[in-house]
């Protein structure tokens, strides 16, 4: 492994590579538990609005790693006043799931999080292996919720074990946490931070195919509504379509986006073609085929990165909208209207050579010999929640490709599985300190 070679001079403390090595042995030891407990997670299905049973299961496995678990289901009225940054939903019976393990004092304090809740399997034929069977073949993990995120949970709990089984104690406090709701905004991961689970630090599992993600992008739901004037179909030039004039709003709203891709200028960002998606996801019109549409909806969703102000944004797209209207005769006189509706997603970062990446960087590397890349997401995800309102340093470190996440066939390779579980454990003694 060569785990002394290439690193930093300022992580030759004496005792680390020894500790690697342990911690990774520890690791290895415990590859079937592990690999049989993500087996386990996967086999409950727990699509967003139904993680209670998977939740039971957790809170079980946590109590018996001894953490100090706490269970509570997010109050809505806590969260009330985050409403735009969350779908808020029913949290009945869906609660999240946090295990702390203090530490011996005089380290810092790490919060480790994975979201429990998976998207929905689709239709099953598309699956060459069951959603729900959790199958291993040629080293891979298959099923819903394999590669985002189940993996991530099992990684974070195995990873703890495995320090304590190498016969270190943390310093600093170690927080695990299985939340809810991420899917559709994460409700979740806001509850914990609104408890005050906050620290000096926290990971996020998220499949990142093991390259240290201190960039999330963010994401606003907008739904524009575009006039028209009813005709007969068979004198539909009486009449003005609502999808033609949306076909015109459309082009602008995607010559936008190709403006905003040449403008942007934040260097994790640089190696992404479309850094800003502006996607169309559901188009309504019309009432009738014979008659020239005089009502359209289109609901999208437009990507921002980090530096990005959600309300200067906003007031830019509209204008945009407005410009292109300006353009038309009929939409100068009936302009269509901009509605910002569901999840306004902040985007998030830390400092790409801050502590907390550096902290990455160097386990990766110790436990590899290689390093990882640095890299930007376009999604977002539950670091914002950490970043912007709980004042934690937060950032995305994860096995599994997030490109299978919502796909038929989701999988995780069960050797990126170990190697980022090895990564998270070295972490965790390299940020904590450990007796
Ligand atoms: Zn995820």
């Amino acid at each position: 492994m060569g785990q002394s070679r290439g690193l930093p001079p300022g992580d030759m403390a004496p005792g680390r590579s020894e500790r690697v090595q342990r911690i990774m042995a520890a690791v290895d030891e415990r590859r079937d538990e592990l690999v049989a407990f993500v087996q386990e997670l996967v086999r409950v299905p727990s699509v967003t609005g139904q993680e209670g049973e998977v939740q039971a299961l957790v809170a079980a496995r946590f109590r018996a790693t001894g953490l100090e678990t706490d269970v509570w289901e997010p109050d809505p009225a806590i969260l009330a006043p985050y409403a735009e940054h969350v779908t808020m939903t029913d949290f009945a019976g869906r609660p999240n799931v946090v295990g702390r393990l203090p530490g011996t004092g005089g380290g810092r304090s790490l919060i480790l999080n994975a979201h429990i809740d998976t998207v929905e399997p689709g239709d099953p034929a598309r699956w060459t292996h069951p959603p729900f069977a959790a199958e291993v073949t040629d080293g891979r993990l298959y099923g819903r919720g394999a590669c985002d995120m189940k993996t991530g949970l099992a990684t974070h709990l195995f990873a703890l074990a495995a320090v304590r089984a190498a016969g270190y104690a943390p310093r600093g406090d170690v927080t695990v946490q299985s939340t809810i709701s991420e899917e559709d905004g994460g409700a979740g991961a806001l509850a914990a931070v609104l408890r005050g689970y906050r620290a000096d630090a926290a990971i996020i599992t998220e499949p990142t195919q093991l390259a240290v993600v201190p960039a999330q992008g963010g994401s606003l739901m907008f739904r524009l509504h575009v006039p028209g004037w009813s005709a007969h179909a068979c004198v539909r030039d009486e009449g003005v379509s609502a999808v033609e004039k949306f076909a015109l709003l459309h082009r602008a709203l995607l010559a936008f986006e190709t403006r905003r891709n040449a403008e942007i200028a934040h260097p994790l960002y640089a190696p992404i073609a479309n850094k800003v998606p502006i996607n169309v996801g559901v188009v309504r019109a019309g009432s009738w085929p014979s008659s020239v549409p005089e009502w359209l909806e289109a609901e999208g969703r437009a990507g921002l990165v980090p530096g990005e102000e959600l309300d200067a944004f906003r007031d830019r797209f509209l204008a945009e909208v407005e410009a292109a209207a300006a353009t038309d005769p009929f939409l100068r006189d009936h302009p269509p209207r901009v509605e910002w509706f569901s999840g306004q997603f902040a985007p998030a970062e830390v400092p790409a050579d801050g502590p907390l990446a550096r902290l990455l960087l160097d386990a990766h590397q110790a436990v590899t010999g290689g390093t990882p890349p640095v890299e930007a997401v376009t999604y977002g995800a539950d670091m914002r929640h950490f970043v912007v309102f709980g004042d934690t340093p937060c950032l995305m470190y994860g096995a599994g490709d997030v490109r299978l996440a919502h796909h038929a066939d989701e999988h995780v390779e069960l050797d990126e599985l170990i190697t980022s579980t090895k990564t998270i454990a070295v972490a965790i003694a390299d940020w904590c300190g450990v007796d």
